[in-house]
């Protein structure tokens, strides 16, 4: 049974009153989606395209879409990535990727396989202006319908605009095949989607950033359908992963309807990439994006709740954060010319809105809204918990007091606005990290300097 997930028309006007644009034009996920890439193809006159892929990719699918393609009369070229691990979306394999590109005339790239693959060719087609289909292979991360590019250039990961997919295909049972850390991360980044809206609709409350309550809606119904599916999920049932596949697909179009990544990204996100940053720099290995995500999502629910729901019981005017120290700059190394831009985007931001923060008196009320936002977080606690991502310091090789470290300075990576700028304006964030991460951290954090 094919999932319907409905595009929004080009031009429709939904009740936040803007038009969202979504350019994609054919979401398959269904078995046998393959088979409909060729009789896309053949409504496109497309007679000659470029299939990149990896090794693993290859096996899981592009093999497979390469005979299909080619039994269709349809000549498609291979662009395989040798290795089987570590492939980056950085400089280098974009580069490799436009070269191919240029080297015949192709009538669209495909990229066959997960997030990283997927983002290298949408960059890269972004580049050359032209557009990309999709080949899923995984359940893995929610970036497949989405128009940015998480890109690693110079150690720093971050999202550059690009756009979305002309159309994308998914087979359940690949999916399914899929390795399990790929799933179980999937899940985590489509877990994460608790913390980013209530993040989103924080932002909104306090200081007016436009949230609409019809992109909201597409992310939070799959994440509750996603939350009593967890186990079917994990036992790789195909029904499971198609549902969550369609969660990460819905939580996609939301981004690209808002344009970035606001409905579906919040500091859960903002930890990962401190996490990705640090692995760039040698101080850890790389993990895998929605492990990380779902981990992070853990101590940001703890910190939502504090925030939101009774650590902070006036709300008084922000204060100004202040400028990185040297302990920031010594985790942040550096810090690069993107993260500064982002600090500063942020201060105007908050100085331009400082005029709409709420009244005292609002404050009850505006809590209110946020605490019911938060009713699903024992059922994520649970899910996580299933998906054997843990609460506690230590795992993917995050210790005790990198784990506070990324609570304090994650937020100075990207310029929007979460529950750790909430915290840090309300001078409350030294407590709220000290309530939430537990006196292992804290005694830690001391021996710092
Ligand atoms: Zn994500």
């Amino acid at each position: 049974v094919a999932v319907a997930i409905d595009l929004p028309e080009g031009s429709s006007r939904c009740a936040c009153g803007i038009a969202h644009r979504v350019a994609i034009e054919e979401i398959a996920l269904e078995p046998g989606a393959v088979e409909r890439l060729a009789a896309y193809c053949d409504r496109k006159a497309w007679r000659r395209l470029l299939l990149v892929m990896d090794a693993n990719t290859r096996e899981a699918a592009g093999g497979a879409v390469a005979d299909g393609l080619l039994g269709a009369g349809i000549d498609a070229e291979e662009h395989c990535f040798g290795r089987r691990s570590g492939l980056i979306a950085d400089q280098e394999a974009v580069s490799a990727v436009r070269a191919r590109l240029g080297s015949g005339p192709f009538d669209t790239p495909v990229a066959v396989g997960s997030g990283v693959i997927t983002d290298i060719v949408r960059y890269a087609a972004h580049l050359e202006d032209r557009d990309f289909v999709s080949v899923a292979t995984a359940a893995s991360m929610d970036g497949y319908a989405s128009g940015v590019a998480a890109m690693e250039f110079g150690g720093v990961k971050l999202t550059y605009p690009a756009r979305a997919p002309l159309a994308i295909f998914a087979d359940p049972a690949v999916l399914a095949a899929a390795p399990a850390e790929l799933t179980r991360s999937g899940l985590g980044d489509m877990l994460g989607k608790a913390t980013a809206r209530v993040d989103w609709l924080a932002s909104h409350l306090l200081y007016g950033e436009h949230f609409c309550p019809e992109v909201d809606a597409r992310v939070l119904g799959p994440l509750t359908k996603t939350l009593d599916l967890v186990d079917a999920v994990l036992r790789a049932a195909p029904v499971a992963i198609e549902s969550l596949m369609q969660g990460l697909l819905e939580s996609g179009i939301a981004m690209a309807m808002i344009g970035s990544s606001r409905p579906a990204s919040g500091c859960e996100h903002h930890a990962s990439h401190f996490w990705d940053l640090l692995a760039a720099r040698g101080i850890r290995e790389h993990g895998q994006h929605g492990l990380q995500v779902g981990y992070a999502t853990h101590f940001a629910m703890r910190l939502q709740r504090f925030a939101f729901t009774g650590g902070v019981q006036e709300l008084a005017p922000p204060r100004e954060s202040v400028a990185l120290d040297a302990k920031a700059r010594a985790w942040l190394g550096g810090p690069p010319p993107e993260v500064v831009a982002a600090i500063e985007q942020k201060r105007r931001f908050t100085a331009e809105r400082a005029p709409r923060w709420p009244a005292p008196a609002d404050w009850a009320s505006l809590r209110a809204g946020l605490t019911t936002a938060q009713d699903l977080y024992p059922k994520v606690e649970r899910a996580l918990g299933a998906a054997e991502i843990p609460a506690a310091p230590g795992f993917l090789g995050v210790d005790a007091r990198t784990l506070r470290a990324t609570f304090r300075y994650a937020s100075n990576l990207r310029a929007r606005y979460t529950v750790i700028d909430f915290l840090d304006g309300q001078g409350a964030l030294d407590e709220a990290l000290e309530q939430t991460l537990g006196a292992a951290t804290s005694d830690l954090e001391r021996g710092d300097g």
